[in-house]
């Protein structure tokens, strides 16, 4: 890192500032975490943002609305703090591939999650669903030309190009953030993407837990952790 470089601070957000939940809706969400994130993004001139597998929408849900640099969808809607969008509208998930995953959501034990440019399997309620889904998910990604993406309990249908290191990418490209050593903290698999790309900007990776492998140099315990760490509770 070069002596006077600004830093930028890209989080994830299930698994690194919530804890994860047996259901997405399940979460607990700090009181006043919207707020604090506004407050470290000042602190930072604008350099924060989050990079999430769910929907804008949906964390808003939980936090209110953020006015801070955000990508959900794993990355398919990117934001400015003003709500600008970073780059052209997100494609919508194919209804037909929605209907067929909804009859196989209901009648394998799977519950189905809709998002507006993807949808997920999950089955954190039953771990041993996980080859079926996958072998599912896999085939009806390649029939349709989509791209999956492999989480916790989870696996998820989304646009080829949606990916957390991409969303990095476009930020940096941006003004508010070019030049800046980026840091990256994440839990899961698709923060890898995420790692990689900080990577390219000669930035630091963060895992949130112990998962391994992983490309990240240091790891923080679990999102209390990372809250603390971030002063952020
Ligand atoms: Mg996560």
């Amino acid at each position: 890192m070069r002596s006077g470089q600004p830093v930028s601070v890209f989080l994830d957000f299930d698994g690194t500032l919530v804890d994860i939940a047996a259901t997405p809706d399940g979460i607990d969400v700090p009181t006043g975490l919207g707020d604090a994130l506004r407050e470290l993004a000042d602190r930072l001139e604008g350099r924060l943002a989050l990079v999430s597998g769910r929907s804008i929408s949906n964390i808003e849900g939980f936090t209110g609305k953020l006015a801070i640099a955000r990508a959900g969808s794993h990355g398919a809607d990117m934001r400015l703090p003003d709500n600008t969008p970073l780059a052209a509208a997100p494609e919508p998930f194919p209804p037909e591939v929605l209907r067929e995953l909804t009859i196989f959501a209901s009648t394998h034990g799977f519950s189905l999650e809709e998002k507006p440019h993807g949808a997920a399997l999950h089955y954190r309620a039953n771990p041993d669903l996980e080859a079926q889904g996958l072998a599912y998910a896999r085939q009806l990604a390649d029939a349709h030309g989509l791209a999956l993406k492999q989480g916790k309990c989870v696996v998820e249908l989304v646009h080829p190009g949606a990916e957390k290191g991409a969303a990095v990418k476009a930020f940096m490209e941006h003004r508010a953030f070019a030049g800046s050593h980026p840091v990256f903290i994440g839990d899961d698999v698709t923060d890898e993407d995420g790692f990689a790309a900080v990577a390219e900007y000669g930035g630091t990776a963060i895992l949130v837990g112990d998962r391994t492998p992983t490309q990240a140099q240091y790891s923080l315990a679990n999102p209390a952790e990372v809250l603390s760490w971030l002063g952020l509770a």
